[in-house]
């Protein structure tokens, strides 16, 4: 595998230097605040123009990813590089590696977007996934089914989020005629999101089926890792889904500590195997006999890390900050109990309900309109101290 260099342990990147972001969501926005606190500088790579994290950075470059001018251009003015979501095309994350260091490595991005690779990856290191099937045609799903059994979940190799791209089949279902609607939304999917395009050749597959997993709950696991090979793990949190989207997190995961500490374990043998330097969200299910089997990996903060921000030592938007330029990492201790709640659409008209209780801290993402599905903001509530 091609790795970029790593930062030198003795030399990290010094506060007053610019870190540079792809994408302007939200966690671009919560990014360059943890950034701003310590000191540095952000400089925002989106092709929105609107994008909520250009509010609070220095700088933005509002380009498309196609533009390999722009993104020289944004690799030359910027001290290291990572971004805040997995669908932006491997290609231009492989250009600016050409420029300055990028972290989360390009080759873990490319394995994130790809079902199939991140699977196998996962399963290399000796971590259980579903069991799953490459399918790109009809006679192969008809083949998948047959080994896997039904019910079964069929997704899209590439571009999946929140439940789009993700088809649950059932035993009485009429397979022809969902093959034939699924092919058709597949498009959709593609055409509204840039498609992936990776650097090194990958799988010709189109989608993946998986066993259905009985779970009884799902959690994640966040773990960031520095360039010298250490690791530090936030506790398992628990994550409830709501349309496909998340919810709510309950932190700490209502589970065993003998489990929560394999859970952790797991995100360790992932980050180290993968020679992650930078954050990453591991998300599992908890089965009823206590497995936990791993479903996605994502290389950047994640939702159901927000509540860091209010009840950890340090959140997992500084702990990014640190892993790619090179500082210690920060302390992961959480300092109380907690429950996050995203505001989701027309959640948001509630802010001032949130203001008014003690224990909650009110986060708002700076969006204008407030469309169903759409992330506005979330809610920490913190527990009272021993609760
Ligand atoms: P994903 O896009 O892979 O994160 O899946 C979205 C959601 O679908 C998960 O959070 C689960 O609730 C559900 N799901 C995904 N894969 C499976 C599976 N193999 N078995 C059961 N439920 C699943």
């Amino acid at each position: 595998m091609n790795l970029p260099p790593i930062p030198n342990p003795q030399s990290p990147i010094p506060p007053s230097s610019t870190i540079g972001i792809i994408g302007g969501g939200q966690l671009g926005r919560m990014l360059a605040i943890a950034a701003a606190q310590m000191g540095y500088h952000t400089h925002i790579f989106t092709p929105e123009v609107d994008a909520p994290a250009r509010e609070v950075a220095k700088h933005t470059t509002v380009a498309s990813y196609d533009s390999r001018d722009d993104l020289k251009r944004f690799a030359r003015s910027v001290d290291v590089v990572t971004y805040e979501f997995e669908n932006i095309p491997v290609a231009a994350v492989a250009d600016i590696a050409r420029h300055v260091n990028v972290f989360p490595s390009p080759e873990i991005l490319a394995t994130s977007q790809h079902r199939l690779l991140e699977k196998q990856a996962i399963n290399t290191l000796g971590v259980a996934t579903a069991p799953f099937a490459p399918v790109s045609n009809q006679e192969e799903l008809n083949a998948a089914i047959k080994k896997l059994g039904l019910p079964a979940v069929l997704k899209t190799a590439t571009m999946g989020y929140d439940g789009k791209g993700q088809w649950m089949l059932q035993p009485r279902d009429n397979l022809e005629k969902i093959w034939l609607e699924v092919t058709g939304d597949r498009k959709q999917v593609t055409e509204n999101k840039h498609e992936t395009s990776v650097t090194r050749n990958p799988p010709p597959v189109t989608f993946i089926l998986e066993g259905f997993v009985d779970f009884r709950m799902e959690i994640s696991v966040i773990v960031a890792r520095d360039a010298r090979g250490a690791t530090e793990c936030y506790c398992p949190v628990q994550n409830i889904h709501k349309d496909h989207i998340l919810s709510e997190t309950i932190v700490p995961a209502p589970i065993s500590d003998a489990l929560a500490q394999k859970a952790q374990a797991i995100a360790e043998v992932i980050a180290s195997g993968l020679n992650l330097v930078g954050l990453m969200a591991v998300e599992m299910f908890v089965t009823n006999n206590d497995e936990i089997i791993v479903n996605e990996l994502a290389p950047r903060p994640h939702n159901s890390g927000h509540w860091t921000i209010d009840a950890c030592v340090t959140s997992q938007f500084e702990q990014t900050i640190r892993a790619i330029c090179g500082l210690p990492l920060g302390s992961t201790e959480k300092l109380c109990d907690a429950k996050m709640r995203n505001l989701i659409g027309d959640d948001i008209n509630d802010w001032q309900k949130y203001l008014a209780m003690p224990n909650a801290r009110l986060h708002l993402y700076g969006k204008k309109e407030a469309r169903p599905g759409r992330k506005m903001g979330h809610v920490t509530f913190l527990a009272s101290a021993g609760a």
